[in-house]
């Protein structure tokens, strides 16, 4: 199974795609985990992506598309992958369109998980994320077993600065605003699932399951 997963923030995608990866035994492809790795790991293409981070701006499509590209054609996503955190752009979902052609893969679905904007704030300022690993938490929704700690690395848990309502806000104009071409490019495409977020962990894992049967 070849599937993309997209999100805003606070919708819970990272919860989601950390549960699905395991349920259907396909590797997990964040762009975000990554960014970390390459960077730490010093290569190429970490060196170019920190240069531009380090300057407050956005990594270029080609860096991203590079990084994905070489990622994709690691033996562990020959039994499928989920992608997430790209594309972000449509001129990158027209990239990536480019690349599985030629290496001869399709996408299966396109998962969206939707949740209304309310909903989104009150869940965002809740947020709590490991300066270790970048494993995302919620003080009420998804807590850690260990107050303030990470259940997968024990990394120290904190509040982004970002995390506050006039940001929030923001971020959540700047997503929908940039997201949109791509819902309806792959809804154009007969791609889009769109799954209904604002329910239990649980059973938004079964929506997401349900529709790719
Ligand atoms: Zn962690």
């Amino acid at each position: 199974m070849k599937l993309l997963i997209m999100g805003p923030p606070g919708a819970g995608k990272g919860t989601q795609a950390e549960m699905l990866v395991k349920e259907l035994n396909i590797t997990h492809v964040s762009t975000g985990d990554m960014f970390r790795a390459a960077i730490k790991e010093g290569t190429e293409m970490g060196k170019k992506a920190k240069e531009y981070m380090d300057k407050g701006e956005l990594v270029p499509d080609d860096v991203v598309v590079g990084m994905v590209r070489d990622r994709l054609q690691k033996p562990d996503c020959v039994k499928g992958f989920l992608l997430d955190g790209f594309p972000r752009t449509l001129a990158q979902a027209q990239a990536l369109d480019d690349t599985l052609q030629t290496m001869g893969i399709q996408l299966d679905a396109v998962i969206n998980i939707a949740v209304p904007r309310d909903k989104l704030m009150a869940r965002l300022t809740g947020r709590r994320v490991c300066r270790g690993c970048g494993a995302s938490y919620h003080i009420l929704f998804n807590p850690p077993r260990v107050e303030g700690k990470c259940n997968s690395c024990g990394g120290e848990l904190y509040q982004r600065s970002d995390d506050n309502e006039e940001a929030v806000a923001n971020r959540l104009d700047v997503y929908e605003a940039q997201t949109q071409p791509l819902i309806d490019y792959y809804a154009g495409k007969g791609l889009l699932k769109n799954i209904n977020g604002d329910q239990e962990i649980k059973k938004v894992l079964e929506d997401i399951l349900a529709c790719l049967n």
